[in-house]
């Protein structure tokens, strides 16, 4: 085949549309000097403040750490449990057992691949904590019922918003709604760095204090450790190229969502589930997964046509080796069981020309023509 491929991501496509404001944005940091902490990174935490509508973003190294500090400030540990959905990135129950709490997996909606709200209150025990929702390929949990639901047994909400950037209810954007959230700026994620990043963001000034201490060795004003802490910091440049890319990242939603739309009303003939959204949710589609009982055979399909599609995530967090030890069954969590094997992902990032969609919809098309059984 002469035809380029359709890759799942084009990191590369996006830089060519803002090249000017990219190189302009990393020469500067060069020239001050300016590589760990400095104005570079002060101006984006009150950048991505300002467009969430909260008053404290605090910066780190990564979207995993961010959730361990979170959780570490407000003193969860050995002993504590932590609700978290089923069908995640491992980061979301990571977090938690890395800081020595237990996770306690809850199933997803059968059709949106969030924590299904109906199934946590059963979980809820003495020594539950806090609950981690994840906004899962952008599209955001059903926070009003959470947080009323975490407000009446005195649980701490974290937003896992690492796919979510932008994403909202009635108008709310995700993130805003939990005590705390948790963003990831790693490269393909909708508001990406040019290497790993991710920050906390929260309306409480005392969570940001401890975070920010927390993040930064302990330290409040140099030299004055009061706690042991680590090091997580955002470094000058994946600040100056995250200030550069903000300012896109609703309209590269949008596109996002026209994709989504384009492939939804492209498929709907087919026998196969496409994504669904709520009343009143703005999607984030940082994925657009589709299921099918024949999985296998059209990711194979789709990789000989030239399309490169994926699986997020072939195990479900209950049924990582890591947790072997828990002791779950498939029936513990039937619907990310089910998903297992019968998620796909297409590509989608916002710069998918109508041909690249036109060459996925046929690809998946002349698959159907195969068999794809319900
Ligand atoms: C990407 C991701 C994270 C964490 O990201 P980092 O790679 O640590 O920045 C956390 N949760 C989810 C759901 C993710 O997709």
């Amino acid at each position: 085949m002469d035809t380029q491929r359709i890759l799942f991501t084009d990191l590369h496509a996006q830089y060519l549309t803002i090249r000017e404001e990219i190189d302009a944005a990393i020469a500067s940091v060069i020239r001050e000097s300016a590589y760990i902490g400095g104005p570079g990174v002060t101006g984006f935490e009150a950048a991505f403040a300002r467009y969430l509508g909260l008053e404290h973003v605090v910066s780190c190294a990564n979207g995993t750490d961010s959730m361990e500090i979170i959780l570490k400030a407000w003193g969860i540990g050995p002993g504590d449990e932590v609700i978290v959905p089923a069908q995640s990135w491992i980061s979301t129950s990571e977090a938690v057992g890395n800081v020595g709490a237990r996770p306690v997996f809850v199933d997803v909606e059968p059709w949106h691949h969030t924590i299904d709200v109906g199934l946590v209150e059963r979980v809820i025990t003495p020594r539950t904590r806090a609950i981690i929702p994840v906004h899962l390929y952008g599209h955001p949990a059903d926070m009003p019922v959470l947080m009323s639901l975490a407000d009446r047994y005195g649980l701490k909400v974290l937003e896992d918003c690492a796919q979510s950037h932008g994403a909202a209810i009635d108008g709310r954007l995700t993130g805003t709604f939990g005590h705390a959230a948790s963003f990831s700026f790693y490269p393909g994620k909708n508001l990406g760095a040019y290497g790993d990043a991710g920050c906390m963001a929260t309306s409480d000034p005392d969570l940001a204090r401890r975070i920010r201490r927390i993040a930064n060795h302990g330290q409040e004003g140099k030299h004055n450790h009061l706690t042991e802490g680590r090091n997580s910091r955002l470094d000058g440049l994946q600040a100056a190229i995250l200030s550069a890319k903000l300012p896109w990242l609703d309209r590269w939603n949008e596109a996002r969502r026209g994709v989504a739309a384009a492939y939804s009303e492209g498929l709907k003939e087919l026998p196969l589930d496409t994504p669904r959204v709520w009343q009143g949710y703005l999607h984030a589609f940082h994925l657009y997964v589709i299921r099918t009982d024949s999985r296998d055979a059209l990711l194979q399909h789709l990789r000989e046509s030239g399309v490169d599609a994926a699986i997020h995530y072939p195990t479900a967090l209950p049924f990582l080796s890591c947790y072997a030890s828990f002791g779950h069954r498939s029936d513990d969590f039937p619907t990310a069981f089910s998903n297992q094997s019968r998620i796909l992902s297409l590509p989608v990032y916002p710069e998918m020309t109508a041909d690249a969609i036109r060459r996925v919809l046929d690809a998946v098309h002349s698959f159907q023509h195969v068999s794809i059984p319900r």
